[in-house]
C-alpha cells in the first residue's frame, strides 16, 4: 500500500532543504527524501563556505531573484538564531573589456548594485596579498561575502521539521512514475503517491527525470585548502572573498576562517562525470597544478600546495543558466536543476520559488529566463 502525502520533495540538498521549508511555512503536509544525511558531502552542497553577491555578472536578469534571496536568508538567519551569511565583501579582478567586469559594471548601471571601482594602486594597499596582472580592473562590493554552505542546509531542515515537515534520509528513490493525473514514488522502504511533486535531486537530476531529457552535464570539480605563509587574508582581520578572471580561467576563493588555511578553486573547467554517485573523491595529479599556478602568480602570501581537498558536482546546463520549471505532462510536478556552478546562493529563494509553482502554479518572481523551453526552440 502506497501512502500519500500532499507535497513530496525528493533531495534535500540546497534547493530541497529550502523547498521543504517553504512548503512547511505555509502550513502544508509535505514529506521529504533524502538518499544521504542532512548537509552531506556527496553532492553538490558542501566545502564550508559559497560565494554570494549582487553584481552578477552572469546575466542581469538574476538580480531581482539575488534581491529576495537576500531577504530570506536574513529572514531564516533571525528566524534559527544563527549566522549563515558573512557580509566581508567581494574583490572582482579581471580585463576591463571581459565579461566579468562588464558584467558587475552592468548589474551597477541597471540595479544600482553598490559596487567600487578599486585604481590598481589603491588595490595594492586594500588587498594585500593578491598581486594584481598588469592591465586589471579590480572592483568591490562590500555587501557581498559568503553563506555557511552545510549551515544553511541544516537550518532549512531543522526549520522545516519544527514547523511540521517530515524527513527520511538515507532512503534512496528508486523509481518515479509521473503522468498526467498520479505521481508515484518508490524506495527500498516505502512507496508514496503524492498531490504534488518538487524534484531537487542536483547531479542526479537526469536520472529521476530522465523522461525530460534535460541537456545536463556533470562535472567533478576540486576545491582546496591551501596553507598561509602570510597572515594577509584573515577573516577577523577584515579580509573578504575574491573572484579573478585570469587568461587561464576563472578562480575565486575565500578570506582565512582560521588564520592558517584559505579555501580556493577554479571555477571553469572540470571532467565530465558519469555516475555522480561513484565520482572519483581522491586527488588526481591533474588536479592541483592550475591552481597552484593561479596562487604563485597573483597570492605571494599562500603556499601553492594545498593541505586539504574535497570533490564536489556542477550540474552544467549549455548556457549555465539554471532550469526552474513544471513538468510537461504533469503541471503539479516542479523542479529545479542545472545549477551550474553557481546556484547555492540562491537556494533560499528558489525554494520559494518551487514552493509557489507547487502551490498555486505560478510565482510572481521573474524566473522566465529559467524555462526549459529555452532548450527546445
Ligand atoms: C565546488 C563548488 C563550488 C561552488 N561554489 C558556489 C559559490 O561560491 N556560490 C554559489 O552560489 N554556488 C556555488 N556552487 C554551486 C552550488 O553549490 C550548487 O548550485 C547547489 O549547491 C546545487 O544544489 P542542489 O540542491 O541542486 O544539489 P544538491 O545540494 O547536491 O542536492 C541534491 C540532493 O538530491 C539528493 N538525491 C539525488 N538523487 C536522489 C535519489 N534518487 N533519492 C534521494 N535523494 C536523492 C542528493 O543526495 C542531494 O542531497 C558551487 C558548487 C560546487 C560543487
Amino acid at each position: 500500500m502506497a501512502h500519500h502525502v500532499d507535497y513530496l520533495v525528493l533531495g534535500l540538498g540546497g534547493m530541497g532543504s529550502s523547498a521543504l521549508y517553504h512548503l512547511a511555512k505555509r502550513g502544508l503536509n509535505v514529506l521529504g527524501i533524502e538518499q544521504f544525511g542532512v548537509a552531506h558531502d556527496r553532492g553538490s552542497s558542501h566545502g564550508e563556505t559559497r560565494i554570494i553577491r549582487k553584481a552578477y555578472f552572469e546575466h542581469p536578469n538574476y538580480i531581482p531573484l539575488l534581491q529576495r534571496a537576500y531577504e530570506l536568508w536574513h529572514d531564516l538567519e533571525q528566524l534559527s538564531g544563527r549566522t549563515l551569511f558573512n557580509r566581508c565583501g567581494l574583490m572582482v579582478a579581471g580585463p576591463p573589456d571581459g565579461a566579468v567586469i562588464r558584467g558587475v559594471h552592468l548589474a551597477e548601471e541597471l540595479y544600482g548594485v553598490a559596487v567600487e571601482s578599486i585604481s590598481a594602486v589603491d588595490a595594492v594597499e586594500r588587498f594585500p596579498g593578491f598581486r594584481i596582472p598588469d592591465g586589471f580592473e579590480v572592483t568591490y562590493e562590500p555587501e557581498a561575502g559568503f553563506l555557511h554552505v552545510e549551515k544553511c542546509v541544516q537550518t532549512h531542515l531543522e526549520q522545516a521539521q519544527e514547523l511540521g515537515a517530515s524527513v527520511c534520509l538515507n532512503e534512496q528513490i528508486r523509481e518515479v512514475n509521473i503522468n498526467h493525473e498520479s505521481i508515484e514514488i518508490k524506495t527500498d522502504q516505502q512507496r508514496v503517491t503524492a498531490s504534488s511533486l518538487i524534484v531537487t535531486t542536483g547531479a542526479w537530476s537526469s536520472r529521476c527525470l530522465s523522461e525530460l531529457e534535460l541537456p545536463l552535464e556533470v562535472v567533478r570539480k576540486v576545491l582546496f585548502w591551501n596553507p598561509v605563509r602570510e597572515p594577509v587574508y584573515n577573516l577577523d582581520a577584515g579580509r573578504g572573498s575574491f573572484f579573478f578572471d585570469m587568461p587561464a580561467g576563472e578562480f575565486y576563493g575565500f578570506p582565512s576562517l582560521d588564520g592558517a588555511v584559505v579555501k580556493l578553486a577554479e571555477h571553469t573547467g572540470g571532467e565530465a562525470v558519469g555516475d555522480p554517485t561513484h565520482v572519483d573523491r581522491s586527488l588526481h595529479d591533474t588536479d592541483v597544478p592550475r591552481v597552484s599556478r593561479f596562487v604563485e602568480a597573483v597570492m605571494p602570501g599562500l603556499s601553492p600546495q594545498p593541505v586539504r581537498h574535497a570533490v564536489c558536482m556542477y550540474t552544467r546546463t549549455p548556457d549555465g543558466h539554471f532550469i526552474v520549471d513544471r513538468h510537461p505532462v504533469n503541471q503539479r510536478v516542479v523542479y529545479g536543476a542545472g545549477f551550474s556552478g553557481h546556484g547555492f546562493k540562491f537556494a533560499s529563494v528558489i525554494g520559494e520559488i518551487l514552493a509557489d509553482l507547487a502551490v498555486t502554479g505560478a510565482t510572481s518572481l521573474p524566473i522566465e529566463f529559467l524555462s526549459a523551453q529555452r532548450f527546445s526552440n
